[in-house]
């Protein structure tokens, strides 16, 4: 079966388009421009006519994925801005809330065979910041980010203003469904991944074209130019994670599962603070980061294990069969152990 992936040169996407092919769909990328088209053209060329690539160029642009969701099965959306450095809320707000609605209503007009869509959310449309350890679920939105921007525009802090735009794309995809799923012949999944973390395999030859969760763990773990106690995964705060790879798994059980029609589903392995993958970091002989064999120190084993935002990701294990290990077994930076496995695994 036919499946279109937009932003398909993203570090999640380019997973997911590996995983794609390997297990046999056909696969159709979105991606901005002809250069990232030719990388992933090389990527997987012993996929051969597998493979394919549109160049939807502004996915703000009325009917930008008309022709792409032309003949396909099934679409995951991927493609929306994620980082730090917006001055103001709307360069994330516009692309991300117009790319899903357009991506829909693309699919609504000419997506006859499609029959399901896969979204990739976040917990940044779940989570609010917290001062005392919570747990949220797929029950729980992220108002207070919509509120902040709302009220403070381009003073309003950077998560937010990502965390804004992820719930507001988030609400206008399921407002959309709801408004047209009598019409259509497809039916919509949102996944809500935390930080991901895992190899990057897009076009990455200099650690600044990182993406935003790699490049942040390298800088905390790897060059030390990070705090290691600040921000999500800093060791006064804490948050979980999901291993790339496995992120890519759940998306393709999110097309396959009947059951999974309708939901939103949290995708994470488990809690983390940045000291801990310094201190499994620094336990692996040799170094797991042969470029970098002195990797930082930050304050070894002072982590207390309490972490300020948890996901119940039960829902993941219900729908998709996705498992994650006994406490602890999910940190650490090489081997399958770590994985957020599955089942049939
Ligand atoms: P990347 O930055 O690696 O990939 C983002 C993709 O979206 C790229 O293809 C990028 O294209 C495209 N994109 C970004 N902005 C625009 C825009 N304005 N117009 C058109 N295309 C755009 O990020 P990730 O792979 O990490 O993220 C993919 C998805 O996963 C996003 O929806 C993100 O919000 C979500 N997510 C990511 C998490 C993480 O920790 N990495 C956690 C939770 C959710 P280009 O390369 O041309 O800029």
């Amino acid at each position: 079966s036919k499946v279109l992936v937009s932003g398909a040169n993203g570090f999640i996407a380019v997973w997911l388009v590996r995983l794609l092919l390997e297990k046999g769909f056909i696969v159709r990328g979105t991606v901005r421009s002809e250069e990232k088209a030719k990388f992933l053209k090389n990527l997987f060329k012993g996929h051969g006519d597998k493979f394919e690539t549109v160049i939807v160029s502004d996915i703000t642009a009325d009917g930008a994925f008309d022709e792409a969701v032309k003949g396909m099965d099934a679409i995951e959306h991927t493609a929306s801005p994620f980082h730090f450095h917006a001055d103001d809320p709307q360069e994330l707000i516009i692309p991300a809330v117009k790319g899903t609605t357009g991506i829909l209503e693309s699919a609504l007009k000419h997506g006859q065979s499609v029959k399901r869509i896969v979204i990739t959310s976040s917990t940044a449309s779940i989570v609010r910041v917290t001062t005392s350890p919570t747990t949220f679920s797929e029950n729980d939105w992220n108002e207070p980010a919509i509120k902040e921007v709302e009220e403070k525009g381009r003073n309003a802090s950077n998560p937010a203003k990502y965390r804004a735009s992820k719930t507001l794309a988030e609400k206008a995809a399921w407002d959309f469904y709801t408004k047209n799923k009598s019409q259509v012949p497809w039916d919509l999944v949102v996944l809500n991944p935390p930080y991901v973390f895992g190899p990057s395999i897009q076009d990455v030859s200099t650690p600044s074209a990182l993406g935003t969760s790699a490049a942040d763990w390298y800088e905390t773990v790897v060059t030390g130019s990070r705090d290691p106690e600040a921000g999500g995964g800093g060791s006064k705060a804490g948050s979980e994670w999901v291993d790339v790879r496995d992120l890519a798994e759940a998306h393709i059980r999110a097309l396959q599962r009947e059951e999974a029609a309708n939901e939103r589903i949290i995708i994470s392995a488990g809690p983390f603070k940045y000291q801990e993958w310094m201190d499994v970091a620094n336990s692996l002989n040799p170094s797991p980061i042969p470029s970098h064999p002195s990797l930082q120190k930050g304050n070894p084993g002072s982590t207390d294990k309490v972490y300020l935002s948890r996901y119940d990701a039960s829902k993941s294990g219900r729908v998709l069969g996705m498992v994650s290990g006994p406490e602890g077994e999910s940190l650490g930076l090489t081997g399958e152990k770590i994985r957020y496995r599955t089942k049939e695994e």
